[in-house]
């Protein structure tokens, strides 16, 4: 339903549990926050509202600079501690928070079972961290093995992954579910509304339908999923108040 994701200089954790506030007014059942420090991944997720999470599951404890929230709408499992969002591969190297439905998860699911996959949801979503993780087995850098796992799911998308062996970049692509990223001084924000990130900058670029891309503290690349070519995006002034 919501998310919002975070890369810069200041505490993740923090500016995240900002932006989900911000954007509770979509309406949620659960939410949780990824964080990557020191190479590893650290996540704290639940249902329910998020100052009750707060007080219950203390977000803000988490370190780091770099991060990725989520409230969760459940279309797929029922609304609970363990089908909240973020989702980790059987690694926990790999944190993947989604809007929208992947059509073709129960598919995947089988066969990833068969390779040996342990699943701990019943989301559709979890199946994007396990298919990415198998993927990085085929090619070994992160940018394919996104897009290999982008070229496989059928629905609709925005997902913002955390790879806790590449923790300078987030991972984001969107198909028929909005995601923008936020570009401030030295610091990115990625959201699904802008709102979540209107209080810190309020440069933006909108991701299109069937586009990827990688977003650093410094700047973005955005390609096209399918031919995998560069594409040209606007940076856009906000000037609503
Ligand atoms: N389909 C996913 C789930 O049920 C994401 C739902 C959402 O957009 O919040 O977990």
């Amino acid at each position: 339903c919501g998310i919002i994701g975070y890369i810069g200089p200041r505490k993740a954790s923090a500016i995240i549990v900002d932006g989900l506030k911000r954007l509770e007014y979509r309406g949620y059942d659960s939410a949780g926050i990824a964080t990557c420090y020191e190479g590893k991944i650290f996540l704290r997720k639940g249902a329910g509202k998020i100052d009750e999470l707060l007080r219950r599951l203390k977000f803000t404890e988490l370190p780091g600079n770099i991060g990725i929230g989520h409230t969760r709408w459940a279309t797929h499992g029922v609304p609970n501690d363990i089908n909240a969002h973020p989702h980790l591969d059987c690694t926990g190297k790999i944190a993947v928070v989604h809007n929208g439905i992947i059509e073709n998860f129960q598919e995947i699911k089988e066969e990833l079972v068969k390779k040996g996959h342990v699943f701990k949801s019943d989301t559709d979503t979890e199946v994007i961290a396990h298919l990415i993780e198998e993927n990085l087995r085929i090619v070994k850098n992160f940018e394919d093995a996104f897009r290999m796992t982008l070229l496989r799911l059928r629905g609709s998308y925005a997902l913002v992954v955390l790879f806790a062996d590449d923790p300078e970049r987030l991972y984001v692509a969107r198909k028929d579910s909005p995601l923008i990223i936020g570009i401030g001084k030295g610091e990115s924000f990625i959201a699904s509304d802008i709102p979540a990130f209107l209080a810190y900058t309020r440069k933006a670029v909108f991701l299109d339908d069937g586009e990827y891309g990688i977003v650093s503290k410094d700047g973005f690349s955005i390609r096209d999923i399918i031919t995998d070519s560069i594409k040209v995006k606007h940076v856009h002034e906000i000037k609503w108040t």
